[in-house]
């Protein structure tokens, strides 16, 4: 296929959350005229969230899309190109790389950041999605603030829901722990810890029906026990901690992963197993993955991608 008509780029960059528009402001910076393909959910997960109380710089708080507008604002200033699509597909195994764009648009770039972040799994039952932001979250770290003194269910049994169980008794006066089996998966660590915290109690073998509300806020769950019997849970939030989906359907087979789909970086820097990409952000970070993080690998990755542009030409 020729390449005589593809656009070329320095720097192009896959994702538009923290980490990707960091790495934007970096690269623009540098004078590497970066691009940038958005995504479908321009702005990423922050732009599901109300406000954001633990990003620095925001003594009183910002809401999340007003953040990721001012992200976008800034690395425009100084010459990111925002593109509002999506990346079909990638050809990573020669230079310069290939990226086409929906709609077949061909690109090709000296360096490419994937910023494209990871999705957080929810149940899909009737109410979660409509009570979203409004008691219904499924990151305790962001938004465990909220429920002071209140009633919370963690749904889920792995590491995460017993981690974001026993984070939210700070400040939850009762947290249920939702699991579908009468055995957790979490490390024996957590659960201990899980089983000896008074504020927890775990509802074994039960399932989460629909998210109840009264139009503005959560104010319940319908929940079906092993017997299949239903019976309401009255409370005021509800967090999904069924794990978290990194975006990487596109580089599978081309970029090593680990064994639940999160790129693998050569830490600690930002590089991938391909020289010229880099990684940042949630989807290659199952540890931390918060906005401030993921803006500091964006930030990284940027100046690895500066540095080996540099050493190539040099
Ligand atoms: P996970 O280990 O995959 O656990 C997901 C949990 O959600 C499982 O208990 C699963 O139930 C449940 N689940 C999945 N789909 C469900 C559904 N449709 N309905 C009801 N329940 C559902 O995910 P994770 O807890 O996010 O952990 C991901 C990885 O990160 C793991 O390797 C974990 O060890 C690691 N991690 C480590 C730490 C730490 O060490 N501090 C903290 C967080 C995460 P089943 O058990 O029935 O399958």
């Amino acid at each position: 296929m020729s390449t005589q008509s593809a656009q070329h780029h320095h720097v192009f960059i896959i994702g538009s959350g923290p980490a990707g528009f960091t790495a934007g402001i970096y690269a623009a910076r540098a004078n590497l005229s970066p691009y940038m393909a958005a995504g479908l959910q321009p702005g990423g997960q922050l732009t599901t969230t109300s406000d954001v109380e633990n990003f620095p710089g925001f003594p009183e708080g910002v809401m999340g899309p007003e953040l990721m507008a001012h992200m976008q604002a800034q690395a425009e200033r100084f010459g990111l190109l925002v593109s509002y699509t999506m990346v079909e597909r990638v050809d990573l195994r020669a230079r310069p790389f290939r990226i086409w764009e929906d709609g077949g648009v061909e690109h090709t770039a000296d360096a490419v950041i994937i910023s494209t972040g990871a999705t957080a799994k929810y149940l899909d039952v009737p109410g979660e999605q409509e009570y979203l932001g409004r008691g219904v979250s499924a990151c305790a770290t962001c938004d465990g603030f909220f429920f002071r003194d209140k009633v919370v269910a963690v749904v889920g049994g792995g590491d995460s829901a017993v981690e974001e169980a026993t984070f939210l008794t700070k400040f939850a006066s009762k947290v249920y722990l939702i699991h579908r089996r009468d055995q957790l998966r979490a490390s024996k660590v957590m659960q201990e810890r899980a089983f000896k915290n008074p504020k927890i109690e775990i509802l074994w073998s039960t399932q989460v029906r629909e998210v109840l509300g009264n139009g503005a806020a959560v104010t319940g769950l319908r929940l079906a026990g092993a017997d299949g019997v239903e019976r309401a849970l009255e409370l005021q939030g509800y967090f999904s901690a069924i794990g978290h989906k990194p975006n990487t359907d596109l580089f599978q087979g081309i970029l090593d992963m680990n064994d639940v789909g999160y790129l693998k970086v050569q830490s600690p820097s930002t590089a991938t197993n391909i020289p010229g990409v880099f990684a940042a952000g949630d989807v290659a970070d199952p540890t931390y993955r918060q906005a401030i993080t993921a803006a500091g690998m964006g930030c990284a990755a940027a100046i690895d991608a500066e540095r080996w542009l540099e050493s190539r030409e040099g």
